[in-house]
């Protein structure tokens, strides 16, 4: 690994024939960021802020939120940093939610369903978020989403958080790149009107395989069906990437599949623009790009 990074440092990531493709990585705490850096890393593609909610027995705070977004920000110093907003339900529940159990979580309330419904919890991070932009180059990224329509509730309550902001005279960044999940076939299905309105696409493979699929990734059982190369899964990350491109916002991959290094050569002739990976995999990522047409 060290050869590999002496090698590789301070080189951009283009392919042979001079295509230029970002390398992030994907971090779930803070406590990642040390591996981002020493991996060389050109930014962050998907900060999992869920442990915010997980370490915490009540909702963490908007100062407890921004004290943590603005630490990544500026440990990153002005590299791209996509924090990506509450993903709890599912998989990952938390006590003091008050969530009902459910019969099928992962098709229930989660994600931006939570947000959506209870504002007030969404607000509270869109006001860290925002303050906390002002100390790097922060995006925001929206999980789960299925429709043109929660993008524009989303957008409403953004204009409110700034709004609030404004008039309580404390300090944030107007102007905050956006972007969603494509993780459900709905989200592909209407890439070309949800790619409108936003700034970038961020597939998350893990659900995206699991919805297109029909095959809960949880399900060990289902292992050897659940497969993330099935044409039907990459034929949507394709579909993603021309919307994307035709509305001109750009697209990249932060599921596990972003870090297949037998897809990279596929996913650099979609035109994926970047692509996220754990840390670790962020040097050989970044060697294979070299290798590709
Ligand atoms: C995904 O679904 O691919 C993803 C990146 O998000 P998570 O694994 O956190 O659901
Ligand atoms: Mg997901």
């Amino acid at each position: 690994r060290k050869a590999l990074l002496e090698q590789l440092k301070g080189k951009e990531n283009v392919t042979k024939s001079g295509r230029k493709i970002n390398v992030y990585a994907n971090i779930g705490n803070v406590s990642d960021l040390g591996a981002v850096l020493k991996n060389d890393a050109g930014g962050i593609g998907l900060f999992r802020s869920e442990f915010l909610y997980l370490e915490n027995s009540d909702f963490p705070t908007e100062e407890q939120q921004f004290s943590v977004y603005k630490q990544v920000a500026e440990s990153m110093a002005g590299k791209k940093v996509i924090i990506r907003t509450l993903d709890i339900g599912a998989d990952k529940q938390v006590d003091y939610f008050g969530l009902d159990k459910e019969e099928n979580p992962a098709l229930g309330y989660r994600a931006i369903r939570i947000c959506l419904t209870r504002p007030e919890i969404f607000k509270t991070q869109l006001r860290a978020l925002y303050r906390a932009a002002v100390y790097g180059n922060i995006s925001i990224m929206f999980p789960m989403i299925i429709s043109v329509d929660e993008v524009k509730q989303i957008k409403e309550i953004i204009a409110e958080v700034k709004e609030e902001l404004r008039s309580e005279g404390i300090p944030f960044k107007e102007d905050v790149e956006l972007g969603i999940m494509i993780e459900t076939p709905a989200s592909v299905m209407v890439s070309r009107e949800l790619a409108k309105e936003v700034d970038f696409f961020s597939v998350g493979t893990n659900d995206l395989t699991q919805y297109t699929l029909a095959i809960d990734r949880q399900n060990n059982k289902l292992d050897r069906f659940f497969d993330p190369h099935h044409p039907a899964v990459l034929a949507m990350i394709r579909m993603a990437a021309e919307s994307a491109h035709a509305e001109g916002a750009w697209i990249g991959i932060c599921g596990e599949l972003g870090a297949d290094l037998e897809l990279t050569q596929e996913f650099i002739d979609m035109g994926l623009d970047e692509l996220s990976v754990s840390p670790a995999m962020v040097l050989p990522l970044r060697n294979r790009i070299r290798e590709c047409d």
